[in-house]
């Protein structure tokens, strides 16, 4: 038996169809959605993660730039330049790709953005409202595309249990969240394991929706599945592989050739949560300029 395949491409296809539209919408009204990335330091891996952001955006009509600062930035420089973004009438949308250099604390940082344009969702004061409930604030985006590859996919979600492995700030703990929301498309028992769990086969072998989320390489396997289970994989991890031109292949955190033949159904990866995050991302740019143009 091999699962159905849940298609991140596909779903995040529909979405960029949705956001096109609303774009067409707020052009014909003279609103052109502005959109600038912040990258500082030259990481290869978040060089890649930009461009490829930043060409959706513009397929979808989005005006994008980057703004690149060196690694040795100062935080008081990054600072003064993400108020100028906050200022500017036509960026609607920021988005701090992460890492950033160790030299500049992320809390900081990330509180700097004006909350309104805080696309990312990962503002303490949108972070409050997920916490809330209150739909007025920005979801991040990987844990809001993973909710979206639950409804496209039509994977039931009231009453069943949703075991989240990784607790981590940007996936894990607010996607439990999500998973655990009074609202259609949620309604999940929810499990938010860690590092520190006990026995986590025997926990994630109760899910019916498991998510791999701790950034270890094709950790989840078969015996951690239990048949019929939807499994959706977060992570992204380099394993050394000489035979790749790269001398590494990046690989998931769900051992996908053994977990497919018990699951009931499954994201690729890549081609499953990663089209999702740069989805939800223009959807929200999208909400920022309608927003902020009301
Ligand atoms: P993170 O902040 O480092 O959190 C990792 C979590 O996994 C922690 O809670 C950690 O537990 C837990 N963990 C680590 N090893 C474990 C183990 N052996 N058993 C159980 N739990 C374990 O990572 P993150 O930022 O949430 O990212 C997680 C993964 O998602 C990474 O691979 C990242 O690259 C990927 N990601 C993908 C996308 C995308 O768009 N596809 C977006 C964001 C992130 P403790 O809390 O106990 O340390």
């Amino acid at each position: 038996m091999s699962a159905h395949l849940l298609d991140g491409e596909i779903f995040a296809a529909q979405i960029h169809r949705e956001t096109s539209a609303r774009v067409t919408a707020l052009k014909a009204k003279g609103i052109v959605p502005g959109l600038v990335f912040i990258r500082v330091g030259e990481d290869p891996a978040s060089r890649a993660y930009v461009s490829r952001k930043e060409k959706r955006a513009q397929e979808v009509g989005i005006a994008s730039r980057t703004l690149v600062l060196p690694e040795s930035t100062p935080l008081a420089t990054l600072l003064k330049e993400i108020d100028a973004l906050n200022a500017d009438p036509k960026v609607h949308g920021i988005l701090i790709q992460s890492p950033l250099p160790s030299s500049l604390p992320n809390d900081l940082v990330y509180a700097r953005v004006a909350p309104a344009k805080d696309v990312d969702g990962f503002h303490p004061l949108n972070f409050g409202k997920l916490l809330l409930g209150d739909p007025t604030g920005f979801l991040p985006c990987t844990p809001a595309g993973i909710m979206e590859i639950l409804r496209l996919g039509k994977i039931p979600t009231a009453g069943k249990h949703a075991v989240v492995v990784g607790r981590g700030q940007i996936v894990g703990r607010p996607l439990a969240l999500l998973l655990a929301r009074k609202a259609p498309g949620a309604d999940c028992t929810v499990t938010l394991a860690h590092s520190r769990t006990a026995d986590l086969p025997a926990i994630t072998r109760q899910a019916d929706i498991l998510i791999g989320a701790l950034g270890q390489p094709l950790f989840l396997r078969k015996e951690h599945v239990k048949p019929g289970a939807t499994v959706i994989d977060v992570g992204v991890n380099r394993l050394n592989d000489p035979a790749n031109p790269r001398g590494y292949r990046l690989v998931g955190d769900v051992d996908f050739e053994a977990v497919k033949t018990v699951a009931g159904a499954i994201t690729p990866n890549p081609g499953g949560v990663g089209p999702m995050t740069i989805a939800l991302l223009l959807s929200n740019t999208a909400r920022a300029a309608e927003d902020l143009s009301r």
